[in-house]
C-alpha cells in the first residue's frame, strides 16, 4: 500500500487496523512469535550523549560499569533456558573490539543452543572506526564469532534534520543503512528500529519506513521491525508527553502496510503489554520475549516489569484467541 493510500486511512484508525491485521494473518495466520530472550547491555558508559538516550552514563560515574566475558559467562550459566541473547552497549573506547569477540565467544561456550544477535549499526560504525577496519570487517568478525543477526538500534528517525532535533550526532541515515546493506550482502540477517513520540509528524514516519522498505526490496534481509516509543525521563526531553495508545497502533499499522519485512514487533517494554496485545490485532505478529533485565526502557521511565516469563507471555497470547510461536533470533522454531 502506498503512502498516499495509507494517509487517508489515518483518519479511520478501524480500518487502518483492519487492513494491516488482515495482511498479518495472510501471512501468519493466528501465530505470535516470542523469544526466551535477554537483553545484554555490555557497558552503559557511551561518549556519545543523544539528548533522548536516558541510559548512557560518563566514565565516572557511580553507576558506571562495563562486563567481563567472566561475569557474562556467569550471568547465563543458570539462564540455560533461554533461546536467544539479544546484545546492544554504548561506545565505550574501553571495551575493546577483542573483548567484545571474547565476549560472544564465551556466550556460546555458556549456552551454545542459543541464537545472538548482536550489535547496532552505531556500534558497528564506532568499532570500524577504534580498530581501523572497514564495516565489512567487522561485520565478519561477528559471524566468525557467532551472531546471526543484527540489532535494529540506531535508527531513530532516518532524516537529518529529525537527528538534529534529537539532538544526536551518532550514525547518518546513509550510514546506517550502507551498514546494514552490508551486512545482508555479507549474510547476516538484520533488524531495524524507529523511535517515535517526540517531533515527528506522520509524514517522517513515512518517509523512514519507505527508505527501510526501498533497502528491503534491495536485499531482503531485514526480519523484523521494531517501532519504539520513546520514553522521555532522564532525557533532554522530559517535557515530551509520551505518545497515545492510538498513535501506538497507528504506527504499528502503517509499518505493516508499507513494509514487506515479515515480522513486526510489539515492543511490550515500550509500548506496555495492554498496547502490546492490542497491537497483536493491528498489524504486529511478534511480542519480542521474556527479555530478563531490560535496562533501556526502564531507565527512560516505562513501568513494565524488567522481563516475564514464557508462561506469562504465553497466557497472554492465548487469552487473545491467538497461539504462541517460540522462536529463535533467526526465527526457527523452537520446541
Ligand atoms: S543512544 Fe546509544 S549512542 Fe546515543 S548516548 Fe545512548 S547509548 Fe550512546
Amino acid at each position: 500500500m502506498n503512502s498516499t493510500a495509507i494517509k487517508e486511512l489515518l483518519n479511520k484508525p478501524i480500518d487502518l487496523f483492519n487492513e494491516a491485521n488482515k495482511k498479518k494473518s495472510s501471512l501468519f495466520g493466528k501465530n505470535v512469535f516470542f523469544a526466551k530472550n535477554i537483553h545484554l547491555n555490555l557497558t552503559n558508559i557511551c561518549v556519545e550523549k543523544c539528548g533522548f538516550c536516558p541510559f548512557a552514563r560518563n566514565k565516572n560515574d557511580s553507576d558506571a560499569y562495563k562486563l567481563t566475558p567472566e561475569v557474562v559467562a556467569s550471568k547465563l550459566a543458570d539462564l540455560q533456558w533461554l533461546s536467544e541473547v539479544h546484545i546492544t552497549s554504548g561506545l565505550n573506547h574501553d571495551l575493546k573490539w577483542s573483548e567484545v569477540l571474547q565476549i560472544l565467544d564465551s556466550i556460546k561456550k555458556t549456552v551454545p543452543h542459543v541464537t545472538i544477535k548482536s550489535l547496532t549499526a552505531v556500534e558497528i560504525e564506532f568499532y570500524a572506526k577504534e580498530e581501523d577496519k572497514a564495516i565489512e570487517e567487522i561485520i565478519e568478525d561477528l559471524l566468525k564469532h557467532g551472531s546471526v543477526s543484527l540489532t535494529g538500534g540506531g535508527a531513530e528517525i532516518l532524516k537529518d534534520d529529525m537527528r538534529t532535533k534529537l539532538l544526536t550526532k551518532k550514525t547518518s541515515p546513509e550510514m546506517w543503512l550502507k551498514i546494514h546493506e552490508a551486512a545482508h550482502k555479507l549474510g547476516l540477517k538484520s533488524n531495524a528500529t524507529m523511535l517515535y513520540g517526540h517531533f515527528e509528524t506522520f509524514d517522517d514516519i513515512l518517509d523512514h519506513l519507505n527508505l527501510i522498505e526501498d533497502l528491503q526490496q534491495k536485499t531482503g534481509g531485514f526480519q523484523a521491525f521494531i517501532p519504539l516509543k520513546f520514553q522521555p525521563l532522564n532525557t533532554k526531553f522530559q517535557h515530551l508527553s509520551p505518545a497515545t495508545s492510538i498513535k501506538t497502533l497507528q504506527t504499528i499499522a502503517i509499518s505493516r502496510l508499507i513494509l514487506s519485512i515479515p515480522h513486526i514487533k510489539a515492543y511490550w517494554p515500550s509500548i506496555g503489554q495492554d498496547c502490546s496485545l492490542m497491537a497483536l490485532w493491528a498489524g504486529a505478529d511478534d511480542l519480542e520475549g521474556t527479555l530478563v533485565d531490560e535496562k533501556i526502557m526502564h531507565e527512560g521511565g516505562s513501568p513494565e516489569p524488567g522481563g516475564l516469563s514464557d508462561e506469562s507471555l504465553k497466557k497472554m497470547i492465548n487469552d487473545i484467541g491467538l497461539v504462541p510461536y517460540e522462536r529463535n533470533s533467526l526465527y526457527e522454531k523452537m520446541q
